[in-house]
């Protein structure tokens, strides 16, 4: 249909239903409107941005009726920030929307039914809750220091030292070396003139540890005065590894691969479970501590693990789920793509005594098909947990072939899950349970966990 809207035109709209980017869905006259910060059940006035042939996208600008689960949210830049996309609605209810998120994705694109759903597990303080944040350093036009993080789509910053799904420390940290660059003149990095010194802090704390880790991500390879950043930011309680990081390219990326120690040591620990981690700023590491937890253990539970099993971890990263299994398995082999990361892994073992496992650098869909067809390697039990564009078909295919009796699926994407369930399960397996765990309260990403067998068992 045609519509008779224009761009800047008020309109009134009923939100009836939630995209996957968490904005609202509502429609006057027939047409539908994208509006983000809206949702369901809130009644609002939006103001046209963009019209395209069959929906536009509008700004909110006033509420007029509040839906029920709408609350106020924590944070004072949330609308503005890029980094949470549902704070405005109460808890619960960003829980049911996760859930039926996955349930449509698996239903609709995967054609997949008669299989268990089950709620979404959700926290019990659903902030506070990262153990990792990177701020990005830069300046307002006033030539004043800003830090805090990037508004959505866009590199402009908005500053915000107190992030409520943050560690707490943060603000603390960040005022410190805020202090420390306007006393020592130190410029904060200009994206379009590559010009500036100080492009990220990076800040990591072990959740059971307290240990603090701030690494400054520099476009050099020193800082004036460090001594005096050091002393400031070693009175707070906890702090064990300050380092800065050299990169000095002209990219997105905000690690380069030097580390350059400037006090204490170079990693922190923190454990998941009974199994302890050493982290350094370059590692990849679970964000959710306290949900991480609750995701192995429902990947141990669809598992099935008594002890006899062998296990292939496939897009293993540092090797955490590998050292999770590893206690209840016979035999664990993780597969990892990034070097770094099972150099981790092995280290990570190593320290915990973990024996019966074995880690392999290299595409997983390239690894597990040599192994199996070469060696001959055998699996009672495959678990996945590929990154968003989910698994490679060749590895599906091997894992057919392979024929393990029980497959556990750890996906950040419900929508490439669901194309790859639906091809494991033409091709003999059953999917059993499925279950969400919300690793990002505050923000439409959600992780499932999906256990299936291979059929005639
Ligand atoms: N299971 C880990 C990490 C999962 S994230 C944990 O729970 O912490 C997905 C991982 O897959 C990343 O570490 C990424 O580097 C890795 N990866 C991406 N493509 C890959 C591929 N083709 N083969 C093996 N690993 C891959």
């Amino acid at each position: 249909m045609k519509s008779e809207f224009k761009k800047d035109d008020c309109v009134t709209l009923h939100i009836e239903d939630i995209g996957t980017g968490g904005e609202g869905i509502g429609k006057a006259d027939g047409f539908t409107f994208f509006v983000k910060d809206a949702i369901v059940g809130d009644v609002i006035e939006a103001k046209i941005m963009k019209l395209k042939k069959n929906y536009g996208y509008a700004r909110l600008m006033k509420v007029l009726t509040p839906s029920k689960d709408r609350v106020e949210p924590k944070c004072p830049v949330a609308r503005q920030c890029g980094g949470c996309q549902i704070q405005e609605m109460r808890y619960e209810a960003q829980l049911a929307f996760k859930q039926k998120m996955v349930q449509n994705n698996l239903e609709r694109i995967g054609g997949l039914s008669d299989f268990e759903m089950y709620p979404v597990i959700g926290m019990e303080t659903p902030y506070a809750y990262r153990n990792k944040a990177q701020f990005p350093v830069g300046e307002d036009k006033d030539g004043n220091i800003v830090i805090g993080f990037y508004a959505g789509r866009t590199h402009h910053i908005v500053e915000q030292t107190d992030c409520c799904i943050g560690a707490p420390e943060n603000g603390e940290v960040l005022r410190k070396v805020k202090a420390y660059m306007q006393k020592n003149q130190i410029r904060p990095y200009n994206e379009e003139h590559h010009s500036g010194i100080v492009r990220h802090i990076l800040i990591r704390t072990g959740y059971h540890t307290k240990e603090i880790m701030v690494c400054l991500i520099i476009n050099g390879t020193s800082i004036p005065n460090a001594e005096a950043l050091c002393r400031q930011l070693a009175k707070i309680s906890g702090m064990t590894s300050i380092t800065l990081n050299v990169n000095k390219k002209q990219t997105n990326v905000i690690l380069g691969d030097k580390i350059l120690p400037l006090w204490g040591k170079e990693t922190i620990t923190d454990y998941i479970g009974d199994v302890k981690y050493q982290i350094s700023p370059l590692s990849f590491y679970q964000v959710n501590p306290v949900q991480t937890v609750k995701l192995y253990q429902t990947a141990l539970e669809y598992a099935q693990l008594d002890g006899n099993e062998t296990v292939w971890d496939l897009y293993c990263g540092i090797g955490t789920i590998s050292l999770f299994l590893a206690q209840k398995a016979k035999f664990v082999r993780g597969v990892e793509i990034v070097p770094a990361a099972i150099e981790d892994a092995k280290r990570n073992a190593q320290i915990n005594h973990i024996e019966n496992v074995e880690f392999f650098v290299g595409k997983a869909e390239e690894v597990l098909p040599r192994e199996y067809e070469k060696n001959g390697v055998y699996a009672d039990v495959i678990v996945v947990d590929p990154p968003r564009k989910g698994c490679d078909e060749m590895l599906l295919k091997t894992i057919l072939k392979m024929q393990p009796k029980r497959v556990v699926y750890v996906s950040c994407d419900s929508a490439t899950l669901a194309r790859d369930l639906r091809f494991l399960c033409d091709n003999g397996y059953e999917l059993k349970k499925v279950c969400g765990v919300d690793q990002f309260p505050q923000t439409v990403h959600v992780e499932t966990v999906v256990g299936l067998h291979r059929k005639n068992m």
